[in-house]
């Protein structure tokens, strides 16, 4: 049965880089009906942070990522905390010690600075084992337990990078227990995979130099190899270096919080660096399951681009909405401008069906939709600057809003429709083209760059007071004349 498994470190966040390690090993499980199992690296003290694991838990289950074994779930394979797994690892140290493979550490810390001083002034990399002691005393918990290497040539099959080679020089005598009694990341993983039964393992390409020392592992330990994938980094915008922080890259739970839709942000993410071969490139999870092929991994770097991103995620809020608008409006709640504060839920629902089709993400609700819950500031420079309006006078602009005012407030029925009509009915009258009708009527009522349909956004601000705006505009030419 395949297992796959996540296995991030409580050190902070989800960074956007090591999503693939969860989506990849996810799809995979699911697409063979084996076992998603979800582990807690959180041996290394010096880098826990607090809160780091619900976050983590949180994001998962966001993107849809449910685990099948793991915390709050329990499983066969547990505990799934690497703190909780502390004998299993002291029991296989101790295979290795009685099979002469690993050995007490007692350097001090003035030796190792000298040895590695040695190293660097000879210019030749670092290696324990050329300082390896000859009797080293019983190893006890509190020691440093360090393996003892047998360096030889290894080959072994990459399902990204194809076969791959490791010499000698990539072997030493790694750490396997700590003095404060814990496992490091070398040893507790392959013990962990092993015990866990873990088909394929799936982490960045930054862990390929150390696959001599694992392979060597496997090796004494005498397991079997699970399938290798190493993910190509992530790249920046500028598309020739790893991804990181500085390149502005947030966390997944930023762009949560910005109102990326989480179909959006796995349909993103699981297509960086991988195709199904088509030009396709909206996919559910669902036919990501269907479609995901280790084979089909890019071993180049994918670069991170944000603009794709959103505008992914606009393809996903209309998808959502055409799906069930309701459903996509509960998801809302959180991204209203504050003035909205005490609008019902009727009225906002109303804006989102009318302005769901330009948001990229649903934190742009917060900006464009301001001016239906508080009347905009008049600024009669976005008038006399505006491409179509600019061509008039003050006096013409004047008397074209005055009469598309007074032939509004003729109509008894207030709808989307009947405005349609006779919006029409009045630019014909007008004599003038849409960019200026509407364009001013628009600009009258919203005082913002962009506005949806101008029916549409008349009938959802009210008879009331879209007139009342138009009046107040009048008013302010009126003033400007004189
Ligand atoms: N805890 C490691 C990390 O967060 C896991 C690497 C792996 O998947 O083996 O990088």
């Amino acid at each position: 049965m395949t297992i796959t498994r996540f296995a991030p470190s409580p050190t902070g966040y989800i960074h956007i880089g090591n999503v693939r390690s969860a989506i990849y090993p996810y799809l995979v499980a699911k697409q063979e009906q084996g076992s998603f199992i979800l582990r807690i690296e959180d041996t290394d003290q010096a880098r826990y942070v607090e809160g780091a694991t619900e976050l983590i838990l949180d994001t998962l289950k966001w993107l849809g990522l449910e685990w099948d074994e793991g915390p709050e779930k329990g499983g066969e394979h547990g505990p799934y905390y690497q703190t909780q797994r502390k004998d299993l690892y002291i029991e296989w140290a101790k295979k290795l010690i009685a099979k002469g493979r690993a050995y007490a550490d007692t350097t001090t810390p003035e030796e190792m600075a000298k040895y590695r001083e040695e190293a660097q002034k000879a210019k030749k990399p670092f290696l324990f084992r050329e300082h390896r002691p000859e009797n080293p005393p019983e190893w006890k918990l509190g020691m440093p337990l360090r393996f003892k290497a047998e360096p030889k040539d290894y080959t072994y099959e990459d399902a990204v990078y194809g076969e791959l080679h490791m010499g000698p020089e990539t072997q030493d005598d790694i750490i396997l227990i700590k003095s404060d009694g814990l496992p490091t990341y070398n040893f507790a993983h392959i013990v962990d995979d092993s015990s866990m039964g873990i088909t394929h393992i799936m982490r960045g390409q930054e862990y390929l130099p150390s696959m001599g020392n694992y392979l060597a592992l496997y090796e004494a330990l005498g397991v079997p190899r699970p399938v290798f994938v190493h993910l190509p980094h992530i790249l920046g915008p500028s598309g020739n270096k790893k991804l990181s922080k500085r390149d502005g890259a947030k966390s997944v739970t930023d762009y949560r919080n910005d109102g990326i839709l989480p179909e959006a942000m796995l349909n993103y993410l699981a297509c960086l660096g991988w195709n199904d071969g088509t030009e396709d490139e909206m996919y559910t999870k669902e036919e990501l399951i269907e479609k995901f092929k280790l084979d089909r991994i890019q071993r180049a770097g994918a670069r991170f681009d944000e603009t794709k991103l959103l505008w992914l995620n606009g393809q996903w809020i209309r998808r959502r909405y055409a799906e069930d608008p309701k459903k996509l409006f509960a998801e809302t709640a959180n991204f209203w401008p504050e003035s909205a504060k005490n609008v019902s839920d009727e009225e906002k629902y109303k804006i989102f069906c009318i302005i769901y089709d330009r948001l990229k993400t649903l934190s742009d609700l917060r900006t464009m939709t301001t001016y239906f819950f508080e009347d905009p500031t008049i600024d009669m420079s976005m008038i006399q600057t505006n491409k179509a309006l600019k061509k008039l006078s003050e006096s013409e602009l004047c008397q074209i809003l005055s009469d598309a005012a007074n032939g509004l407030s003729e109509l008894n029925e207030w709808s989307a429709e009947m405005l349609q009509n006779k919006l029409n009915e009045l630019m014909a009258k007008s004599e003038q083209k849409p960019a200026v009708f509407f364009g001013l009527i628009r600009l009258s009522v919203s005082f913002a760059p962009f506005s949806p349909a101008l029916h549409d956004t008349l009938s959802v601000l009210g008879k009331e007071k879209a007139l009342a705006r138009m009046h107040a505009v009048v008013t302010a030419f009126k003033n400007d004349q004189q």
